[in-house]
This record gives C-alpha cells, structure tokens and sequence, in this order.
C-alpha cells in the first residue's frame, strides 16, 4: 500500500494524504450504461474523489449522485468533453490501466511521493495518445479482464482496503454481519 486516502475513512499514515481522479474514456451513453456505472461506484466506494467521465453522460451522473444522497461521501461525477487537455494540465502523475503497461509493482514506489493522481481507464476501443499522454501505463497481471477489475486493485494498491465506518453524510449505513442485512437509517434532527 502506498498511502491512505481522501474522505473520512481512513487514517493518514506517514505520508501526505493522496487525492485520487478516475478518467473513464470510451463511455457510450446508452450502449454500457451498467459497466460504466460499476466504474464509478468502485471509484467511488474505494476511495477515489471524483471521476471525469468522457463523453459526458447526464443520467449516469445523476445516478452516482442519488447513491451518494443515500451513502454519503463527496464522490462526484464530472462531464469531460474534452479529456487530453485534462490530462496534460493534471497536476500529478497519470496512470493509465492497460493490459500491455509495466506491471503496477513497478510503478507504485514512483508514486510514493505524488499528492494526487489520476487514473485513467479505457473501453473497448481505447485512443493511441492515451499512451503517450500518461506517465505510466500500468497493467494490472499482463493479461486482458476489465475496467472494473483493474481500476480496483489499483485503488486499493494506493489508498488501501476501506474501512466499513460509513462515508461522511451518509443516510444509510451497512452494518457489517456475518449473515443477513443489517442497514441503519440516520435519524433526521427535529
Ligand atoms: N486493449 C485494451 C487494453 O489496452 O487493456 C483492453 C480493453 S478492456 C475491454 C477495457 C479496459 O480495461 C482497458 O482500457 C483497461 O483500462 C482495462 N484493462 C483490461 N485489462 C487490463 C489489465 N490487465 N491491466 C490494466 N488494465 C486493464
């Protein structure tokens, strides 16, 4: 693990604490609504601050919204028209998820010193610049899986396995079990 993350749920180790973007580039609205939604909510869920999503997509963004209205954090979703001048501009490294990348043990000690980064991960056609435009293109096992998988091993290799406290804000709140569902409503102020 490289550090500890954003958000109220963890606690900073020896390190700054290290604010983390998700770049997903190749969304196509209305086509793969639900895999760029589980983007989103693993970003979301381990930790990430925000993920710019490119093209933009209004109903997915406000999706993400409501499950923050109900789970808390300050998780957002942020419309990119245009992501290469997003990329050239981020103030911090950038590391794109690809099968072909060095292998992410490699890249991680590089990092240690970084204070944010941004992950960008692909679909299923993904554009040559993006190589060249990332400073580190990482691959998660040399072999071909998913988005989804990838951009999760990544967060937790950074920022760590999350605590099940709950997120700042939340309404509803898990209760860890060993078996069944135990979910806590927060009790509105009269
Ligand atoms: N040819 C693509 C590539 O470069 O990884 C595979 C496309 S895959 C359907 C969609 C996305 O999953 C990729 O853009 C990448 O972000 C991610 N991905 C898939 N396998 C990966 C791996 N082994 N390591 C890192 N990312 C991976």
């Amino acid at each position: 693990m490289v550090t500890a993350s954003s958000g109220s749920r963890r606690t900073p180790r020896s390190r700054p604490t290290l604010e983390v973007s998700v770049l997903r580039v190749g969304h196509r609205p209305g086509r793969d609504p639900r895999l760029t939604t589980h983007v989103a909510l693993t970003a979301r869920a381990l930790g990430a601050r925000r993920m710019y999503l490119h093209p933009s997509d209004p109903d997915l963004t406000e999706r993400l919204r409501a499950v923050g209205r109900r789970w808390g954090g300050d998780f957002e979703v942020v419309p990119a028209d245009e992501w290469k001048p997003l990329l050239r501009s981020f103030d911090g490294p950038v590391l794109h998820l690809t099968m072909y990348g060095l292998p992410l043990s490699r890249v991680l000690p590089r990092l240690s010193r970084a204070r944010r980064a941004m992950i960008v991960v692909g679909g299923a056609k993904v554009p040559p610049e993006l190589y060249r435009l990332a400073a580190y293109n990482v691959s998660i096992g040399s072999q071909p899986h998913s988005e989804v998988a990838a951009l999760a091993v990544t967060l937790v290799s950074l920022l760590g396995l999350p605590d099940a406290g709950g997120m700042r804000g939340a309404r509803f709140r898990i209760v860890p079990r060993a078996r069944g569902k135990r979910v806590v409503e927060r009790r509105e102020r009269p």
